[in-house]
């Protein structure tokens, strides 16, 4: 058989539309500049300098007025759409809408659905409904165990031929080092990217927030760092032993940040990600036991978040994703201790870093922007571009806008969002995904020519 898609869903009437004046920015391009951008039939036609392109017949303008930025649109390596099961949480639909009002043009969906994404049937089924109803092209990893139980392995070469990136048990770790090792070889075997969660439950038991003072203060149950920094450190051993290729998820711990960048100097084919909130948020950010901030793994301490700032910007970690992890109001309106773990992070992630890091200058905006669309070649994927005859995948925003998170409610299902009633500056206007007008803010003024 002919292998499935890698992304799926995102169909739409190819975009014809005329950006004038805009700061184009693509640090892989080495472009940051006053741009005419024009696009027609969903590719990048031609970029000109500025006030030199007119409307053609049918091509809508929006005015950039030399202000407006132009990047290429962001891919999220790591989101929960909760479907199939849990649909009242998130479906793929306002799962993908939220993502593309964030200026995302792709994400991949995790697997710990109900059921979980363990078989190649399922799979199918899942995209066959992305194809429907995704609003930007969607990747799916399966689960690397069945049922996410830790013990027999999926039908990874299957699954990989059915559309699979790759395999996580996301929500869980392989706590097994044997079958985590099992599961190196067949991936070696059947390729993708094995992306791992990372915590030893013998460490983390019961723990509802980072180990540290506040834990203390709060008398809450603390999950200690190690428990994700030991078992990067192993799993980086065994992924080198077996020349696999893995990627680790949401780090949070700076003992996590030496131990890839250690597995990077010594050859390993690792990369691995960082959330927004684990650079923005810290355990202080617990101490009203709001449970938005509530999440797996926890908001970590203030060295732990300054390693994971440095090692964001040095390229030990490539990439960011939200883990974007929708609950619904109810199951999180509950004491602390028992609520779900996460937040969503697919509207506020750019706006949040860019308020947060490159407004105070600790982090380069082409830097947030690389970081931001690096996710995709992770997985194998083509990186968005700004260059004649691409597909349009472009994020456009206005760097002085300034808005409060959550002020015109949210596109995603779920409203517990950790950045929720924070001022932020830089707000996505709209977005190009893959050719398709996938969003555009109620404040964006076009003009049909
Ligand atoms: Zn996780
Ligand atoms: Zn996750």
């Amino acid at each position: 058989m002919t292998p499935a898609e890698p992304l799926i869903g995102g169909a739409g009437d190819p975009a014809n539309i005329l950006l004038r004046d805009v700061r184009a920015l693509d640090p892989r391009e080495g472009l940051d500049t006053r741009r005419d951008i024009s696009v027609r039939g969903g590719r990048i036609a031609e970029l000109a300098e500025p006030g030199t392109l007119a409307a053609a017949d049918g091509q809508e303008t929006i005015d950039g007025g030399g202000r407006l930025l132009a990047m290429p649109a962001f891919f999220d390596p790591h989101v929960h759409l909760r479907t199939p099961g849990q649909e009242h949480k998130e479906d793929l639909e306002s799962g993908t809408r939220a993502a593309a009002a964030g200026g995302y043009a792709g994400v991949i969906a995790m697997p710990n659905t109900a059921p979980v994404l363990d078989s190649a049937p399922l799979l199918g089924a899942v995209r066959e409904a992305a194809a429907r109803q995704a609003r930007i092209p969607v990747g799916f990893l399966a689960a690397i165990t069945r049922g996410l139980e830790g013990e027999q392995l999926t039908e990874m070469a299957e699954l990989a031929a059915h559309g699979a990136l790759g395999f996580t048990d996301d929500g869980k770790p392989v706590a097994s080092a044997g079958t985590l090792r099992k599961a190196l070889q067949y991936q070696r075997l059947c390729g993708g990217v094995l992306a791992l969660h990372e915590e030893d439950p013998t460490l983390s038991r019961a723990g509802a927030m980072h180990e540290g003072a506040v834990s203390a203060a709060l008398g809450i149950a603390g999950i200690p760092t190690v428990a994700e920094s030991t078992m990067v450190a192993r799993d980086a051993m065994l992924a080198g032993y077996e020349d696999g290729r893995v990627h680790f998820m949401h780090l949070s711990a700076a003992g996590s940040v030496l131990a890839v960048a250690e597995a990077k100097r010594r050859g390993v084919r690792a990369s691995a990600e960082v959330s927004p909130h684990h650079l923005l948020l810290t355990d202080d950010d617990v101490r009203t036991l709001d449970t938005r901030m509530k999440m797996h793994p926890p908001l970590t301490g203030e060295s732990d978040r300054q390693a994971l700032l440095e090692g964001l910007r040095d390229g030990t970690i490539d990439c960011v994703a939200t883990d974007h992890a929708p609950h619904a109001r109810d199951e999180k309106e509950v004491p602390f201790e028992q609520a779900p773990m996460g937040t969503t992070g697919l509207e506020t992630a750019f706006a949040a870093l860019y308020t947060g890091l490159v407004m105070p200058g600790r982090l380069g905006l082409a830097v947030l922007v690389e970081r931001m669309t690096a996710g995709a070649a992770l997985f194998g994927l083509p990186a968005a571009r700004m260059a004649a005859q691409e597909p349009a995948s472009i994020a456009l925003a206005d760097l002085d806008a300034r808005w409060v998170a959550g002020e015109h409610g949210w596109e995603s299902r779920s409203e517990s969002c950790c950045f929720a009633g924070r001022a932020l500056q830089g707000r996505v206007l709209a977005t190009l995904a893959a050719g398709v007008l996938a969003h555009r803010d109620r404040t964006l003024e076009m003009v049909e020519a």
